[in-house]
């Protein structure tokens, strides 16, 4: 659902967003291209950032008429309006960010217990010293996922970057079948 939403983006659909109170305001491409101009937009995976003006609780805000959270607007670009009574959820925890694929509509009941089971999770977390394989979590070892928040040991992260690239080389070298189910050799 949020990569089709990312996909949308990029033809910048105009529709109408319900500004969480139903208003039938339009989002032609003038405001989208307006509004996307603000964002440091990266990869699918990667935070985008809000590089306007922010509010006190650290979310983008955007000018539609009033100020409104950037994060809102993106969702409803992106995906489509946000249905009566939802909130959104940031799935990377970075309040800036306002790249649809961090970003999840729920309802408040909803937000409410994610918002407790992550606490409860940070908790035990924290409480981590070692990764699975026995690596210390210290300052230059720990690498915070940008999405889940999860902590990662890099050196096992640098190990599974490494068998995931040998992989890939040894897929590119083997033999490649035709389509008839013949196969190419090459000499060595
Ligand atoms: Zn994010
Ligand atoms: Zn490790």
């Amino acid at each position: 659902m949020y990569n089709e939403g990312a996909r949308a983006f990029l033809e910048v659909r105009s529709i109408a967003p319900s500004n969480g109170k139903g208003t039938a305001a339009v989002f032609d491409d003038i405001t989208a291209k307006r509004f996307w101009s603000k964002v440091d937009r990266k990869g699918d995976d990667d935070c985008w950032e809000w590089t306007a003006s922010g509010n006190s609780a650290g979310y983008g805000q955007f000018w539609l008429d009033k100020l409104v959270v950037a994060h809102r607007v993106s969702y409803e670009i992106c995906v489509g309006p946000i249905g009566e009574g939802l909130v959104i959820d940031h799935l990377c925890r970075n309040r800036a960010c306002v790249n649809p694929n961090h970003l999840q509509a729920v309802t408040q009941k909803e937000n409410i217990v994610r918002g407790v089971a992550r606490q409860n999770r940070r908790i035990k977390l924290d409480a981590l010293t070692h990764c699975p394989k026995g690596h210390e979590y210290n300052a230059e070892n720990t690498y915070i996922h940008p999405r889940t928040g999860w902590k990662n040991c890099r050196v096992c992260k640098n190990v599974a970057t490494r068998i995931s690239k040998e992989k890939k080389l040894g897929r590119a070298k083997s033999p490649r079948p035709y389509s008839d189910g013949r196969t190419i050799k090459c000499r060595q």
